[in-house]
């Protein structure tokens, strides 16, 4: 396996930093357009991904497809393997670690608990282990969440804010991701960016996720259920379009800083940074479902229904002034404009015929 730069830069293509990448989650939905930016300015990419079913495994197999018609090849394996991970950091000299792999989804955590412990708390040590023995020790960005700032009600939240009230055994598992990462950079050096995403969405997605789940319910008129908060509000999310995420997560790859270690032994202070990646323009869910509609030309049958405790938060907002300010992040994409292309790909995806109303492909 090597992450050799490619030599060769497609005409017109943005100048490639030259940085050499393993992307863990490279086979999930943020991590294969991040992937495959990379890729495309030119850095050398290589993924791990252990392909889980926490949901359709068939859409994260075509992602590796399409990652290995560009070049990137996804180890498949877990990242609590740590005799793997040291094998795949002897091979190549990596300078950086996006860490995408995770156990996502907020609902998720009351069926199957251990899978976020697994994912989020062990693996993330077990891959920071690897880093910090590593020659170089890679400088490390990673995926945090929105969710930290769980029951906090000050909007726009902010990277000061209170993050000390989890709403979810996923949003804990991301705070205690930020501890875990910092404990890192003070002891070994390592380099150490976490980035808050605020509810991504895009072609590729996660299946899991409302708007996804909801335009295949819509086409397949089957109702779908609109949680609302408490006093009958609509639950409102700050929806952040994916191709700024990736050019949130390249800016932090580039200005991340080198780690200062070396052998598990810190020579200096290294960089620690959070920042929110996120749209600052909420949406209501009924107005994400009516952008939906007119996209798919059919009417959704929606139950309305008080939301559970089920993890879930009423309203999110980010405040981006310091991602603005450090990485020269601005997102550009609306909701309108993101659902449009997201509707365009889930239909050829599928293979939707608008006259039929079928899928050619499950
Ligand atoms: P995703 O589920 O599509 O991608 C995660 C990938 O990691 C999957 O392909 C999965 O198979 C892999 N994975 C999970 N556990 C693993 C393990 N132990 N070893 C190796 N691979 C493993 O999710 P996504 O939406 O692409 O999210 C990427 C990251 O961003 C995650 O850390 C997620 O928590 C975070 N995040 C996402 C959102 C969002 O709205 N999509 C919001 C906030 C944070």
């Amino acid at each position: 396996i090597r992450a050799s730069a490619s030599p060769r830069r497609p005409p017109g293509s943005a100048e490639g930093a030259g940085l050499s990448v393993l992307v863990t989650g490279a086979a999930g939905f943020v991590g294969t357009h991040c992937a495959l930016a990379l890729r495309r300015r030119g850095d050398g990419v290589v993924g791990i991904d252990n392909f889980n079913s926490y949901y359709d495994p068939s859409l994260k197999k075509a992602r590796r497809a399409l990652l290995g018609s560009h070049g990137v090849f996804v180890v498949e394996g877990d990242i609590n393997d740590g005799r793997l991970l040291a094998k795949l950091f002897d091979v190549v000299p990596f300078t950086h670690v996006l860490h995408l792999a995770a156990q996502a989804g907020v609902r998720y955590a009351m069926e199957n608990p251990a899978s976020y412990v697994h994912s989020n708390i062990a693996g993330l040590v077990s891959l920071l282990e690897a880093c910090k023995d590593a020659d170089p020790q890679p400088a490390i960005v990673w995926a945090s969440s929105s969710s930290v700032y769980g029951l906090n009600e000050r909007v726009p939240f902010s990277e000061a804010h209170r993050t000390d009230q989890p709403a979810s055994l996923y949003a804990a598992t991301k705070k205690a991701g930020e501890e875990i990462t910092h404990t890192y950079n003070h002891i070994y050096g390592l380099s150490v960016t976490g980035l808050r995403f605020f509810t991504v969405y895009g072609p590729w997605g996660r299946p899991d996720m409302a708007y996804f789940s909801f335009t295949r319910n819509i086409l397949q008129g089957k109702p779908i259920t609109v949680y609302r908060g408490r006093d009958h509000v609509d639950l409102a999310r700050d929806f952040t379009y994916i191709d700024d995420i990736v050019r949130g997560c390249l800016a932090s790859l580039d200005t991340a800083g080198r780690s200062t270690g070396t052998g598990g032994k810190k020579r200096g202070p290294a960089p620690y940074r959070i920042f929110n990646l996120g749209n600052t323009s909420p949406v209501t869910v009924p107005t994400l479902v009516s952008i939906l509609e007119r996209y798919l030309r059919v009417k959704a049958r929606k139950n309305v229904v008080e939301m559970p405790g089920n993890g879930d938060v009423p309203y999110t907002h980010a405040n981006i002034s310091l991602a603005r300010e450090q990485l020269g992040y601005k997102p550009t994409t609306s909701l309108e404009m993101g659902l449009k292309k997201f509707v365009r790909w889930y239909l050829s995806y599928y293979g939707y015929n608008r006259g039929t109303h079928t899928f050619r492909n499950s």
